[in-house]
């Protein structure tokens, strides 16, 4: 493009919980289907330097990054939009610009100066974002600004971009929420006075994107336009959708590629959104086939806490052209009830997780899957537990463990990492990020992934101890993949019936477009397997 790089700043107001990421993420999604090359970024005020420290219960899961980074789970929504990996560059907290201005501070860098906000900390994230733009050699970046217009968390983010609104070409956009008191009374004046704020900090939002619970009336259209100050036909609905897939194809009929084309004089483009609408129907209209399947955790009263998992299930439904009932089984209501609970599942999926709570009932539900032939999935720490369920139920470890739950088990299958063992720190202190595994032909997971070395991401500090592999492996079950340099085991087979462990987490790489082998297989697998006993039941 030799228009040289654009900026879009995506600013909430209002209230939180808007889907402002979601909404990034569909726009990053339309501007590259309109054959740009886009980079997102994210700004979270929190003083953390990153996500890898905080509790799902009250942030949702920590993706993980092929470099390693531990971000907010937006990042799994503009990845799986944008089918992308993208690199720790496009997260900024606010830990880790302050840690970077201490430091440079420390090296006597800012020598006889005072440091301060401005220009100081907004410098150098103006330069971070630009710093991304270069490296990614974006046509457009685009930066989401995390929490709401007015907080005191994001205040020198905003003022950040404002100071680089003077020298760069920066299209601000707004997204706002329009309540509606009846049907059809809709209240524009939140808009007004936010946009008003926004206004006051010396930015112009040039499109404002509407959340409402019905769509947009002409007169509430027309008053956010003249009030605010921008075109009527930049005044757009982000509306409710069934499957957030759906918005980048919604936005696009709203003419919001012409509006920000118009702005920064791009190309006008057709686009074609080819498989991902025809994925989207199918997520939409889905086929009357219909699965149950179980994800049995511990932190299944937050429904953020498992979303890659989630939609890593929609993408393989998708593919496999059923539908799913995902339903969250609480472990320690099978520790309490037992594993009958679980029977009308057709795949049962243990997730990742630490510590001990609930730990027995994952066990319960692995051996429960084992037993009845249900399709199972463990993923990280679920494939520790199908680890420790084989070894005390068919290799006779009793008290067999993982030496994170039980310091003195007689048989510890699962190990502190030996790089682990001198680690005090907790953050980014984990085997993070993408490895290599190399599959054994013969294996279901080779089948599955059609390869022989396979990359997926990590984020764990205990491994199947190699002491026991052997004994392992002669009780039946099978390990068909390791790391290439040290050998760690990083997969886990049942002979019969669909059992697969992965010490990585093949959720976080799953996209509509590329949906992740081991839970196609899964689904697959869980098809067949109704089949095969509704066919029993007749008989
Ligand atoms: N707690 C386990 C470990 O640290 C598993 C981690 C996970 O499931 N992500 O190895």
């Amino acid at each position: 493009m030799s228009l040289g790089r654009k900026y879009i700043v995506i600013l909430g107001t209002i209230m939180s919980g808007l889907g402002k990421g979601i909404l990034a993420a569909s726009i990053a999604r339309l501007l590259k289907t309109h054959g740009y090359k886009v980079a997102p970024l994210k700004f979270d005020g929190y003083l953390n330097v990153d996500c890898g420290t905080m509790n799902p219960f009250r942030h949702g899961e920590v993706f993980v990054l092929d470099d390693g980074g531990e971000v907010d789970m937006d990042f799994g929504t503009y990845e799986r939009f944008l089918n992308t990996s993208l690199t720790k560059l496009s997260s900024i907290t606010g830990g880790k610009i302050f840690q970077l201005l201490i430091e440079k501070e420390r090296k006597g860098e800012y020598l006889g100066r005072d440091v301060q906000m401005v220009p100081h900390l907004t410098g150098e994230i103006v330069d971070r974002v630009k710093f991304l733009g270069e490296e990614t050699k974006a046509d457009i970046v685009l930066i989401e600004v995390g929490g709401t217009v007015g907080d005191i968390e994001n205040g020198y983010f905003i003022e950040a971009m404002r100071q680089m609104s003077r020298k760069e070409d920066v299209l601000f956009i707004q997204l706002t929420y329009v309540p509606s008191l009846s049907p059809g009374e809709q209240k524009t004046k939140p808009t007004q006075h936010s946009n008003r704020l926004i206004q006051s900090l010396g930015i112009k939002p040039e499109i404002i994107l509407c959340r409402e619970q019905e769509l947009l009336s002409k007169e509430a259209r027309e008053k956010i336009a003249l009030f605010c100050d921008v075109p009527v036909e930049n005044v757009l609905d982000d509306p409710i959708v069934d499957t957030v897939y759906a918005l980048p194809q919604l936005l696009e009929k709203q003419n919001l590629y012409d509006a920000i084309a118009k702005r920064f004089h791009l190309r006008k483009t057709k686009v074609n959104l080819g498989i991902w609408n025809r994925m989207v129907k199918r997520i939409t209209n889905p086929s009357k086939k219909k699965i149950q399947v179980g994800i049995i955790g511990k932190y299944t009263a937050v429904k953020d806490a498992y979303v890659s998992v989630k939609e890593a299930i929609l993408h393989a439904t998708a593919a496999n052209n059923v539908c799913a009932d995902v339903c969250f089984v609480e472990s320690t209501e099978i520790e309490k009830k037992g594993a009958k609970i679980l029977q009308n599942l057709d795949a049962i999926i243990v997730p990742g997780g630490f510590g001990k709570r609930g730990i027995e009932g994952k066990i319960a539900a692995i051996n429960y899957a084992r037993k009845n032939k249900i399709p199972f999935l463990g993923l990280c720490l679920g494939m520790q537990m199908m680890v420790i369920e084989y070894a005390r139920n068919v290799c006779g470890m009793e008290g067999a463990n993982s030496e994170e739950i039980d310091k003195s088990t007689p048989y510890p299958v699962i190990a502190l990492l030996p790089e682990q063992m001198r680690i005090e720190e907790k953050g980014g202190t984990m085997r993070l990020g993408s490895y290599p595994c190399i599959l054994d032909p013969s294996s279901k997971s080779f089948t599955l992934y059609k390869k022989k070395l396979i990359h997926e991401r990590h984020r764990h500090r205990y491994e199947v101890n190699p002491k026991f592999v052997e004994q392992l492996e002669q009780g039946g079950l099978v390990l068909p993949g390791r790391s290439p340099k040290k050998g760690i085991v990083e997969m886990s087979e049942w002979k019969d019936g669909f059992g697969i462990g992965t010490q990585a987490h093949p959720e976080l790489k799953s996209r509509l477009e590329d949906p992740s082998p081991l839970f196609v297989g899964l689904i697959k697998a869980a098809i067949e397997n109704k089949k095969k006993r509704r066919k029993k039941k007749k008989a």
